[in-house]
């Protein structure tokens, strides 16, 4: 059976006694999950399995997700309603679901305070709320994403309308940009500028059509057999690539940006008939402003251990997925690989043992390239490659790959990932 939420007045909490204090007056959680997405959902789950009772999810989103899709859906390849599940449907059964938001932890009262004045009191605590999209990074962009045909993927309500301006257009400029800070599927903003030169070769309008790439790194990806590759793949589109470089301003009314090259200064302004912008993305605001934050992370995102995620001077917080502060690319796919560690570590801290459980960084970006064509490119924290299918040839541009991301992936996720079988 899905778990439903309840009524706010039936949370198991109660409002923070007045004064400021932040008491709480129920019982203290074994554990305390903070969000419903990719990764809280899947360490909930491993953690049912496990026998753990006594575990709440805060979650205020009735909608749940799979981004991943997303990318399709710009491209034209898939339906934005199969990237879409109600929430209730996915929390194991016997999680309490507090269908509330987390404003601040207090992580020395083991405390986390929710919006509505509520406060939860925890043993062992899951940081699991991801990023926010900082639409207001680059000065323009809010006001132009949306309208002004700018578009981005990174948003359920912006995807379908980057296939409806690559659909429509037939002549001019289309830039695809990539943020300076870190974000989540780093192969997100050029996969979409594949997808839509191949389908405008299709149509025969490519040679009309100047794409431009700007990316701000040295190189297309940071593999470097897999950046020689996607080389080729912009060349063979014809796609002026724009490295070291960021989108630092747009105007959305007269249809241009500023691209600043961080090599020699300088700042140029690029006319554009489409604009795929993906803003800069950081940890939520009270995240940041919260004693978890690293303060190494200049985007605040929440410190843990590389190889146990476990929080440095707070042993009963762990944190996992995009929040969590490590040298990999946040993904799904490395969710995938670090829900079972958390859950290992938490059940070893839970029994008075040391972490015992290691992630090696895996992380994977599956790198559409063509309508029908893609790269599997899967690495840990020294880059060295870690394929899932090692009898192939991984820095092919494959068919299968394609299927495997179009049709197999998706059911991995909601069947095996999110129910903490896989
Ligand atoms: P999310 O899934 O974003 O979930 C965070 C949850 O926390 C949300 O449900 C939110 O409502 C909740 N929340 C937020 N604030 C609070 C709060 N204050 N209190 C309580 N709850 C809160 N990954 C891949 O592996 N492969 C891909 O091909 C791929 N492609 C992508 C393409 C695009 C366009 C995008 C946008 C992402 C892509 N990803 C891909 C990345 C992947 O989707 C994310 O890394 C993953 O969803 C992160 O999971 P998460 O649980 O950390 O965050």
């Amino acid at each position: 059976m899905p778990a439903t939420p309840p009524p706010a007045s039936e949370h198991p909490t109660s409002p923070a006694p007045r004064g400021g204090g932040t008491e709480p007056t129920s019982g203290r959680h074994r554990v305390v999950v903070i969000g419903g997405g990719s990764a809280g959902i899947s360490v909930a789950a491993r953690l049912h399995r496990a026998g753990v009772t006594g575990i709440a999810l805060v979650e205020p989103s009735d909608t749940h997700w799979y981004q991943p899709l997303w990318t399709l859906v710009g491209g034209g390849q898939a339906p934005l309603r199969t990237s879409r599940r109600p929430e209730g449907s996915l929390i194991p059964d016997g999680v309490r679901w507090i269908r509330g938001r987390a404003l601040g932890v207090d992580p020395e009262a083991r405390t986390v305070n929710l919006a509505d004045g509520a406060v939860l009191a925890y043993e062992h605590l899951v940081m699991a709320p991801g990023l926010q999209l900082d639409w207001d990074g680059v000065p323009g962009l809010a006001e132009a994403v949306g309208h002004d045909r700018v578009s981005s993927n990174y948003s359920p309500e912006y995807a379908p309308r980057t296939w409806e301006l690559i659909r429509r257009m037939r002549s001019g400029t289309a830039v695809f940009t990539h943020p300076a800070t870190p974000l989540k599927c780093g192969g997100a903003p050029q996969k979409i500028a594949y997808l839509a030169a191949d389908h405008w070769r299709r149509q025969k309008v490519l040679d009309d059509i100047r794409v431009v790439l700007v990316v701000p790194d040295q190189t297309l990806f940071k593999v470097p057999a897999w950046s020689e590759v996607l080389q080729r793949v912009a060349e063979r589109y014809g796609i002026e690539v724009r490295l070291r470089s960021e989108m630092t301003a747009v105007d959305g009314g007269a249809r241009e940006i500023t691209v600043t090259d961080h090599a020699t200064g300088t700042a140029q302004t690029i006319g554009y008939d489409l604009l795929h912008a993906v803003p800069p993305q950081r940890a939520p605001d009270w995240v940041a402003a919260s004693p978890l934050a690293d303060p190494a992370s200049p985007q605040g995102f929440v410190a843990a251990d590389q190889y146990t995620l476990q929080h440095p001077t707070h042993h009963d917080v762990f944190a996992i997925g995009d929040v969590a502060h490590l040298p990999t690319s946040k993904t799904g796919a490395a969710i995938r690989k670090q829900a079972p560690v958390v859950t290992g570590n938490l059940l070893d801290v839970m029994n008075g043992r040391a972490p015992s459980h290691h992630y090696d960084g895996y992380t994977s970006c599956p790198l559409v390239t063509a309508r029908d064509r893609m790269l599997l490119a899967e690495f840990d924290y020294d880059l060295r490659p870690a394929p899932t299918f090692p009898l192939l040839d991984p820095f092919k541009e494959r068919r299968s790959m394609w299927l495997f991301k179009r049709y197999a992936l998706p059911r991995v996720y909601w069947h095996g990932m999110l129910r903490g079988r896989l």
